[in-house]
C-alpha cells in the first residue's frame, strides 16, 4: 500500500488558509462591535423624567450611566436607557437630583473578565504571525531542497577526440596553449624543468571562433577528461546554488584529475563586482568568490587541473579573476584571416564530397568577417544544396549560394514584388555597383543581385582584394560613396519624393563611419582630438565626452562629410547615367550579375 503523506493536500491546505483568515477577520470584527446598543436618553430629558418620578434606578457601570424606569413608549414596564453624559456638571446635577428624589443609585463594579478573555484578543495576531512563519519555513524548505537536489547537478564530463589539427585560423592561440598540453601529459617532468604553467587560461574572441574547440583540443591532445560548464548554469534564483555548483564541478575535477575544465561565457559569473544596482548580485558574487577560492586551492602536483574559460569581452571581467595564479594567461581568438578561413574550410570539407575543381580559396576570399562556426555552416548548407539538386558532389556554385545564404539569409524567390519595386531595387543596387566600380580604391564588386534574401530586397557584394586590418581615410571615403550610391540613384530616376526606406541601413552605416572618422580617428578638419562615447558608472551610455560647442562643431563636420559625399556621388552618376540604365536593365533581366558581366556592361555602355 502506498504511504499517504501527513501533510495536507494542496486543495485542503487552501481551505485551511481561508478558514483561518475568516476566523481572524470575524474575531477582529466582533471585538470592535459590541452587539446591539441600548436606547439612549439626553441629560435634560433624564432630569425631566426624574422630576416626573418615572425613574426607578440609576446604575453606574464601567464609566457609563444607565437608568431604568417607566419611561419611553412602554409606560407599564421598566425599560433601560443609556445616558449621554457630556459633562461632569451634568453628572453632578443628576446625582444631586437622585439624592433629593431618593432614587436608588448604585455603582456596579465591572465584572472581572476570566483569565483567557484578554488573551483571546491576541488570537488573530498570533495566527497571522504563525501563518507567516509557516510561509517562510516553506520557502526555506524549498530552497534547501533545491540546493540538496542540486548536489546531483551533473557535470558534463567526457573524453574528447578533438586535436589541434582540427582547429585552424588561430595559430598563435594554438602555440599559446601548447605547453599546457605538455604539462597535463607529464606534470612532474615539467615542474622539474622549472616551467610554470598558469592555472587558468582566458580565451577571448567573438562567438564561433573556436574557443570551445580549442579547449577540447587541449584535453584531446593531452588525453585527459574534458569537463564543460557554462557561466549561466551557475546563476540561479536561490542564493548559494551557484557556489554549491562550483564546488560540485571542482569536486568532480579533483576526482578525475589531470583534466581540463572549460567554462563558457565566464562573464555571466565573472563580471566586475559591486557595479550592479540593488539586489540580485549577491548570488553572483558568492559564485565568483567560490570559483576564486577553488582556483587558489589548486595543487599543481601530479594531478593538475587546468581551467580554460571563454568570453567575448574580457573588459567586463572582475580584475580578481585575472590576478596571478588565476586566469593570468589571456589568449585572443580573433576572426580568422583569409588563410585561416581557407584552413577551416579544408578541415570541415574533409568529410564532404566535393567536385575536384572546387576552389576553397575563392570561398575563403568570399567570406571575409565570417568565423569558424559560420564556415562550417557554409559547408553544411552547400552539402544540403547539392543533395537537394541530387548532385553527386558539391560544386562551386553550391558553395557560393551557401555563402550568400549564411551571410544574408535564405533567398526568397517566391516573394511577390511589384515591377515598380523591382525597378527601384535594380537602380538602387545598380547605383551601389556603378559607384564602386568607378571609384578608385573602392573594394571591387563581386556580384550584384535583386533576388531578395533575408530582410534585403537585393544586395551588392564587394570583396576586398585582401583582408584589411586598418583603413585609410581615402578608403573610408570610398565606402561612404558606395553606400550613398543606392539612394542617390533612386532619387535621380524616381524623384526625391519617391525614394524608399530600402536605403535606411546604408544611411545608418554611412553615419557610423562618418562619425567615427570625425570623433575617433581625427580624420576631419575639425581636429585631431579623439572623443569616444562614454558610459556612466552603471554602464549607461552618456554620449560623447566633449563640450556642447565642440560637439556641435563635430556633428556639423559629420553632416558636411555626408553632404559632400552625396553631392560627389550625384555628379558621378549623372555623368554616367547611361551606364546606370544599362546596369539596371541587365539586373531586371537576369536578376544576378557576376563580376565579369558587370565589368563588360559598364565598359560597353556609353556614359551619357
Ligand atoms: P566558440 O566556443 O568560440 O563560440 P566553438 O568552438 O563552439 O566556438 O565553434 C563552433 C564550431 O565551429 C566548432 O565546433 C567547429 O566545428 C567550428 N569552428 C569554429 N572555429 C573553428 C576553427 N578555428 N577551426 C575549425 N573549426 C572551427
Ligand atoms: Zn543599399
Amino acid at each position: 500500500m502506498a504511504n499517504k503523506p501527513m501533510t495536507p493536500a494542496p486543495q485542503q491546505r487552501k481551505y485551511l488558509f481561508w478558514a483561518v483568515l475568516f476566523f481572524c477577520v470575524a474575531v477582529l470584527f466582533f471585538k470592535t462591535g459590541n452587539g446591539s446598543r441600548p436606547q439612549t436618553i439626553t441629560p435634560p430629558a433624564l432630569i425631566r423624567e426624574m422630576r416626573a418620578g418615572t425613574v426607578q434606578q440609576l446604575s453606574f457601570t464601567q464609566g457609563s450611566l444607565e437608568v431604568s424606569g417607566l419611561m419611553g413608549s412602554d409606560k407599564n414596564h421598566p425599560s433601560m436607557f443609556q445616558v449621554d453624559l457630556a459633562t461632569q456638571e451634568q453628572l453632578n446635577q443628576v446625582v444631586d437630583l437622585a439624592g433629593t428624589q431618593s432614587i436608588k443609585y448604585h455603582v456596579i463594579p465591572a465584572p472581572h473578565p476570566p483569565w483567557w478573555a484578554s488573551m483571546i484578543e491576541w488570537v488573530p495576531y498570533v495566527l497571522i504571525f504563525l501563518y507567516f512563519i509557516y510561509i517562510m519555513e516553506k520557502q526555506a524548505k524549498a530552497q534547501s531542497k533545491f540546493i540538496s537536489r542540486d548536489r546531483r547537478f551533473t557535470v558534463d564530463k567526457k573524453m574528447v577526440k578533438a586535436r589541434f589539427a582540427d582547429v585552424a585560423g588561430c595559430e598563435e592561440a594554438k602555440e599559446e596553449v601548447a605547453d599546457i598540453v605538455q604539462y597535463l601529459r607529464n606534470p612532474l617532468s615539467f615542474n622539474r624543468l622549472g616551467g610554470r604553467v598558469p592555472h587558468g587560461v582566458l580565451l577571448e574572441g567573438p562567438p564561433g571562433t573556436g574557443k570551445t574547440l580549442l579547449a577540447k583540443a587541449v584535453a584531446g591532445e593531452a588525453d585527459v577528461p574534458f569537463l564543460a560548464a557554462k557561466g549561466s548554469e551557475f546563476i540561479e534564483l536561490f542564493v548559494g546554488v551557484g557556489a554549491s555548483r562550483v564546488r560540485v564541478l571542482f569536486e568532480e575535477a579533483r576526482k578525475c584529475a589531470p583534466c581540463v575544465i572549460f567554462i563558457d561565457e565566464i562573464d555571466a559569473i565573472g563580471k566586475k563586482r559591486g557595479v550592479a544596482i540593488g539586489g540580485g548580485h549577491d548570488e553572483r558574487e558568492q559564485t565568483l568568490n567560490q570559483l576564486l577560492t577553488e582556483i587558489d586551492g589548486f595543487e599543481q602536483q601530479e594531478k593538475p587541473i587546468i581551467i580554460l574559460a571563454a568570453t567575448n569581452r574580457s573588459d567586463v571581467l572582475d580584475d580578481a579573476l585575472m590576478r596571478s595564479g588565476r586566469f593570468d594567461r589571456q589568449v585572443s581568438m580573433p576572426r580568422p584571416d583569409r588563410n585561416g578561413r581557407f584552413g577551416i574550410l579544408r578541415i570541415h570539407g574533409r568529410d564532404k564530397k566535393m567536385a575536384p575543381d572546387v576552389d576553397l580559396m575563392a570561398i575563403a576570399k568570399d567570406t571575409g568577417g565570417m568565423v569558424g562556426a559560420d564556415l562550417e555552416n557554409v559547408l553544411n548548407e552547400a552539402a544540403l544544396e547539392a543533395s537537394k539538386k541530387r548532385k553527386e558532389w558539391i560544386d562551386q556554385a553550391d558553395l557560393h549560394e551557401a555563402v550568400d545564404k549564411v551571410s544574408m539569409g535564405k533567398a526568397r524567390k517566391s516573394m511577390k514584388i511589384s515591377d515598380k519595386e523591382k525597378r527601384m531595387t535594380a537602380y538602387h543596387e545598380g547605383g551601389h555597383t556603378l559607384v564602386a566600380m568607378l571609384t578608385e580604391g573602392a573594394d571591387p564588386v563581386h556580384k550584384v543581385t535583386i533576388i531578395p534574401r533575408g530582410p534585403a530586397l537585393g544586395f551588392t557584394k564587394q570583396l576586398p582584394e585582401e583582408d584589411r586590418y586598418s583603413h585609410t581615410k581615402a578608403y573610408l571615403l570610398t565606402m561612404l560613396r558606395v553606400l550613398a550610391g543606392g539612394r542617390v540613384a533612386e532619387e535621380m530616376i524616381f524623384g526625391k519624393e519617391n525614394v524608399t526606406t530600402g536605403a535606411s541601413d546604408d544611411f545608418r552605416r554611412a553615419t557610423q563611419i562618418a562619425r567615427k572618422m570625425v570623433f575617433e580617428f581625427g580624420m576631419s578638419d575639425a581636429g585631431l582630438s579623439v572623443y569616444q562615447d562614454t558610459s556612466d558608472f552603471w554602464g549607461k551610455p552618456t554620449g560623447v565626452d566633449a563640450s556642447p560647442t565642440t560637439k556641435e562643431k563635430l556633428e556639423n563636420e559629420v553632416e558636411r562629410i555626408l553632404q559632400d559625399t552625396t553631392g560627389h556621388v550625384r555628379e558621378l552618376l549623372e555623368k554616367n547615367r547611361k551606364k546606370l540604365d544599362a546596369l539596371a536593365e541587365a539586373l531586371l533581366e537576369k536578376e544576378t550579375l557576376q563580376v565579369d558581366e558587370i565589368a563588360s556592361i559598364i565598359h560597353n555602355a556609353p556614359s551619357t
